[in-house]
């Protein structure tokens, strides 16, 4: 049996996805095996490899002077490699801190580089984004790097910053919830555990004429300008992530595209606040509305005491991964693309039902 599944990521999928992986998976489509056996460099991968990407690039509205690759590490190895590549002498990185992956994004940077911290919001308690107005840049500054949306804090960007240098982003845990203005950035990435696939890839989107000036030093598997060039096919993919990509991307297409995702987005977490807010202080959402996420919304019982008993009745009703992140505690709904409008509902009619009770 299915439940609804609220983790942060990895996290759910869509059903008929994990169907098709099934039906096909020991035999795939005649070739006498799975596509994990198989060498990656033959014809069934590479027309999943490269439709996966041209998917992407038209899901996701990727100009043709942007490259879509797929590298290995997860979005950790991300802040380091985008520093080391983009970093070049003389020039630095700003970020701006709203929480606990933009602070590891600086944390990593800083071995590469210059970096330094344009605006942080710790002192809010991680409870907004700045406004463009905000940031404080520095001269030679390379790229302002940006968490679009904070994982962990429930914090989410809802305009895009202004600045005069290019963007850089961690899009890890919003990916296909809404359009990316691609001309403000250079280079895009996150993790596909959160929206997109099961873990085991970062999809990285980088705009080719910065190729030229990204660092040739390093091991070759840390080069942008390499996983470019070579389709993402230097070494060996993560297989697995890349195949259920495809898949996924796909459904969402079926299912409407970006716009569809995007308007589902709002009415799950819109389900999700309204609750939170019509409960007289019962439950909590401690964000500035206008930076509350639509991918985890992140919640508190005014009595801390009742939220064990609150994320176990949950799960016992079918709903699990309700219990925050470990570094901040509390309640968190993950309700990314795959969740369905059902989950929210069947959410807010138990969060209704508990305050009834106990409240
Ligand atoms: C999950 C997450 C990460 C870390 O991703 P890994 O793939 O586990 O390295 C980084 N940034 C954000 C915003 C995330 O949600």
């Amino acid at each position: 049996m299915r439940i609804f599944n609220f983790s942060a990521g990895p996290c759910t999928l869509p059903l008929p996805v994990l169907e098709e992986v099934q039906a096909e998976f020991v035999d795939y489509r005649e070739t006498g095996m799975s596509m994990v056996e198989m060498s990656h460099r033959t014809p069934p991968y590479e027309a999943v490899h490269d439709g996966a990407i041209a998917l992407a690039r038209e899901l996701f509205a990727v100009p043709e002077d942007f490259d879509v690759m797929f590298i290995q590490g997860g979005a950790t190895m991300q802040f380091a490699m985008l520093a080391m590549n983009l970093l070049t002498p003389g020039s630095k990185g700003a970020y701006i801190d709203t929480g606990i992956w933009a602070s590891k994004a600086i944390q990593d940077g800083a071995h590469y580089g210059e970096v330094y911290t344009a605006w942080s919001g710790k002192e809010l308690a991680y409870t907004r984004v700045p406004d463009s107005a905000e940031l404080t840049l520095q001269d030679d500054t390379r790229y302002v790097h940006m968490t679009s949306n904070e994982t962990i804090g429930g914090v989410q960007y809802h305009e895009w910053p202004e600045v005069a240098v290019p963007l850089v982003a961690d899009m890890s845990s919003d990916y296909m919830s809404r359009p990316i203005p691609w001309e403000k950035f250079d280079l895009v990435y996150g993790g596909v555990q959160k929206n997109l696939a099961p873990a085991g890839s970062t999809l990285v989107f980088i705009r080719r004429s910065i190729l030229e000036h990204t660092r040739r030093d390093l091991g070759i598997y840390l080069r942008y300008d390499i996983h470019a060039t070579k389709n993402s096919m230097y070494n060996t993919p993560p297989v697995f992530p890349i195949y259920v990509m495809e898949k996924v991307l796909r459904w969402m297409q079926a299912e409407g595209g970006l716009s569809a995702m995007e308007k589902k987005a709002d009415q799950r977490a819109g389900l999700i606040y309204e609750t939170i807010d019509n409960s007289d202080g019962f439950y909590t959402n401690p964000i500035e509305p206008a930076s509350r996420s639509n991918m985890n919304v992140v919640f508190r019982i005014a009595d801390n005491d009742r939220e064990p008993q609150f994320i176990a009745e949950a799960a016992e009703k079918g709903m699990s991964g309700l219990k925050g992140h470990r570094s901040v505690g509390g309640c968190r709904a993950s309700v990314y693309n795959a969740m369905p409008l059902a989950g929210a509902e069947a959410l807010t009619e138990f969060m209704v039902d508990f305050k009834q009770r106990v409240g």
